[in-house]
Formats: C-alpha cells, sequence, structure tokens
C-alpha cells in the first residue's frame, strides 16, 4: 500500500478510536427477524427498519425464486441500454397507482434516487431550501447539484418562510425540500404549511419519504396520503429498503419529470439495473400493503405499546411519533455504553451519536416492527429499565 494511504488510514482509525466513535459492525446470523441472533448473541432487534416484517414474507420469497428461474439472477445493462425488462416497467406501474401519480421511476436505493434527482433537478444559480435533519442522500444530492444550499432549523417554519422571502425575487428555480419522517427522531413533518409555503412561493416541492411508506397513510402510502396532500408534492422519493423489505428507491410525480429522469438522473444512466427477483418481490410487497392492512395495524399497536412502555419507565423520548422511538441520552459514551450493556443482556438498540446526531442529543434509536410479539417487546422494555437504572439513566 502506498505509505501516504497507511500513514492517513492509521491516523484516522486512530482518531476515531480516540474520539469513542471506532465501530464495529454486527453480524447478523440467519433471518432479519424481530428476534435475531448478531455475532453470536441473541437479542430482541430493535435496530432494523423491517418495519411489517416484509424481507421473509412467503409471498415476496415466492416471488424473487419465480423471478430468478424465469428471468435469470442480473439484468446485464443499465436501463437506458438493454437493462429495463417488463419487470421493472411492471413495478413503477404498481407503484405510481398506489401512491396515485402519473409515474414513477425506481433507482438502485433510496440514496441513489434522491441524490440522482436534486442534482438532475437543481443546477448552478437554483437555490434549495432544505430542513437541518434532512438525510445525508439529499445533502450529497444538493452538494452534487452546484445549487446554493440554504438549510432553515428543523420544522421551523417561519425560518422556512423568511428564506423563501429573502429567495423571492433570485431569477433561479427553488426547490423546498423535507423528510416526510425523520429518521433519527421518529417525527414527522409539518407537511401540510410546507406545502402551502412552497405553493405560495412559486417553490418545487420534494419530499422524501423513506420512513413513511408502509407506515403512514392508507394501506402505507406515506405522508402525502396521511395529511391527503395528493397533487400537491411534485417529487416525492420512496425507499423499497425498509418497509417494503427488499433494495431500492423510487421517484413519483408527473410523467415529464420521470421522462426528463430517465435522460438526466445520473445513477439511472450510468448504474445497472436491479435483478428480476428484486423487482418481483417489490411488486409482490405492495400487493401484500393492499391485502394485508392488518401489519400496519400491528405496527401502530406494538408502537404505542412500546412508547408508552418507555415512558412509564421514565426515558426521554424526544418528539417521536412514529415507530422510530429515540432513547436521548445526551452525552455519547453513556450512550454507546447503554447500547453495549443493553446488547449483553438481550436487547438490540443501536446507539447514535457525533456526527449522525448532536453530541448533547446522543441516544439509542429503537424501531418496533409488527412482527415483534407483546412478549418480545415486554422483554426489551424490562432490560432497557434495568440497565437504565444501573447506569443511572433514569
Ligand atoms: C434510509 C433512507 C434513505 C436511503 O434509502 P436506501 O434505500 O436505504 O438507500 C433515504 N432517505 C431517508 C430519509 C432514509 O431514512
Amino acid at each position: 500500500m502506498a505509505k501516504v494511504l497507511s500513514d492517513f488510514l492509521a491516523q484516522e482509525i486512530e482518531s476515531l478510536h480516540q474520539k469513542k466513535l471506532f465501530r464495529k459492525l454486527r453480524i447478523l446470523e440467519g433471518r432479519q427477524l424481530p428476534q435475531a441472533q448478531f455475532d453470536g448473541q441473541p437479542v430482541v432487534n430493535l435496530s432494523s427498519n423491517n418495519y411489517l416484517g416484509l424481507t421473509t414474507h412467503p409471498e415476496l420469497v415466492k416471488a424473487a425464486l419465480r423471478a430468478t428461474e424465469e428471468y435469470g439472477v442480473g439484468s446485464g445493462a443499465v436501463r437506458t441500454i438493454a437493462g429495463t425488462m417488463k419487470i421493472h416497467m411492471a413495478l413503477e406501474e404498481k407503484i405510481a397507482r398506489f401512491k396515485q401519480v402519473e409515474a414513477c421511476v425506481v433507482f438502485q436505493s433510496g440514496f441513489t434516487a434522491n441524490a440522482g434527482t436534486v442534482s438532475a433537478i437543481l443546477g448552478k444559480g437554483d437555490i434549495i431550501i432544505s430542513d437541518e435533519l434532512n438525510h445525508a442522500s439529499i445533502i450529497d444530492g444538493c452538494r452534487l447539484s452546484r445549487a446554493e444550499i440554504k438549510i432553515f432549523p428543523h420544522k421551523d417554519l417561519s425560518a422556512l418562510e423568511r428564506i423563501l422571502q429573502e429567495v423571492q425575487s433570485h431569477p433561479g428555480k427553488k426547490l423546498v425540500i423535507t423528510d416526510g419522517v425523520f429518521s433519527m427522531d421518529g417525527d414527522i413533518a409539518p407537511l401540510p404549511q410546507v406545502v402551502e409555503l412552497a405553493e405560495r412561493y412559486g417553490s418545487i416541492m420534494m419530499l422524501d419519504d423513506a420512513h413513511s411508506s408502509g407506515v403512514l397513510g392508507r394501506n402505507g402510502r406515506g405522508t402525502v396520503d396521511h395529511y391527503g396532500l395528493h397533487g400537491r408534492v411534485d417529487i416525492q422519493v420512496g425507499t423499497l429498503s425498509k418497509a417494503i423489505g427488499s433494495l431500492g428507491g423510487y421517484v413519483c410525480g408527473s410523467r415529464a419529470l420521470i421522462e426528463y429522469l430517465y435522460h438526466r438522473a445520473r445513477p439511472f444512466l450510468f448504474s445497472t439495473s436491479h435483478p428480476p427477483a428484486v423487482a418481483a418481490c417489490c411488486i409482490a410487497a405492495f400487493e401484500v400493503l393492499e391485502r394485508e392492512p392488518q401489519l400496519i395495524e400491528r405496527l401502530w399497536q406494538n408502537t404505542r405499546f412500546f412508547k408508552s412502555g418507555l415512558s412509564r419507565l421514565g426515558f426521554n423520548t424526544g418528539a417521536s411519533e412514529t415507530p422510530i422511538t429515540p432513547v436521548i441520552i445526551g452525552n455519547g459514551d453513556l450512550a454507546m455504553r447503554f447500547s453495549d450493556e443493553l446488547f449483553n443482556e438481550g436487547v438490540f438498540a443501536q446507539g447514535i451519536g457525533y456526527p449522525t446526531v448532536p453530541e448533547a442529543k446522543s441516544r439509542i434509536r429503537t424501531i418496533v416492527t409488527a412482527t415483534h410479539s407483546l412478549e418480545q417487546l415486554q422483554f426489551a422494555l424490562d432490560v432497557l429499565g434495568k440497565v437504565g437504572k444501573r447506569l443511572g439513566i433514569i
């Protein structure tokens, strides 16, 4: 290895150790289930985004196997050359109908959907107005676009309006962009007011619904449906990697938007499309959402049960309104220690500190799913209570 590289890596890794930010990957043995084994340790798993348990749903597994046998394991090309299979189009049509929009395009991941779309729509001379807690893929998309980036404090509508007023006479395009559900805090964007402001000031409105699809709205249609805002959000991004249980991202909007992205979204143009199995099991997932709404009811029942248990124990769960519930500790070392000790006692809840959240808001993050049993959740609450008391958190 070049000395300059090995020196650089050794220094950076040492600094991560010093700041106690160095993390080893936890390795899952077997399936992604609410009770699972990581690093040889059986745990109640509160760290996956598998909200509805679809990663192992028999209908999805069957669809993936069938598509693999029929079409093989790969698509063989990027979408714009020879890699658009009928099944890719079928998935996009399915999503567009589900989300009640004209058209949809699927990307390799939610990350590439955001980064590819923002950087295709906005350019030099344009302005992006972004919530400070938006996802990293939005931030990267903003930077790639070379537009001017203006950040407003989290969910601060008057700050958002102030920025919109300031840039009102600016000749370029403006984009207001927000997550639907925020991934570290589990709170929901005040979308009706944000949309109203975007409309009033002639701005493009874009929403990242990664943690809301399959969770909020009728049959999990997302934040737009939750608030009854159909037709008023220009660009809706979603992911196929969380509640949908597989892998991918998508953009929903007008037919013209999708046609434009076919020509200008770089991950769509320059990276190979999904294997047919991925498209097939995602189609099956949307069918499950339509056919088994009880999964979403279970998710919310479990969410209410777990949240009320956490607050009874006296934990600070911040502003969460969804199945993502942080337990805010406020000290990075203590949050990591809390997470490690929970793990040793059989509960997996990831510790999250700086730079993902500010040091003073260090936390563990819990996510319940529809497939957790009440016994598993009660066990987790008991362990959280015991370890929380031992560490003086409650
Ligand atoms: C997870 C996430 C993404 C990325 O989705 P992937 O499909 O995992 O790439 C984008 N935005 C938000 C808000 C997310 O939470």
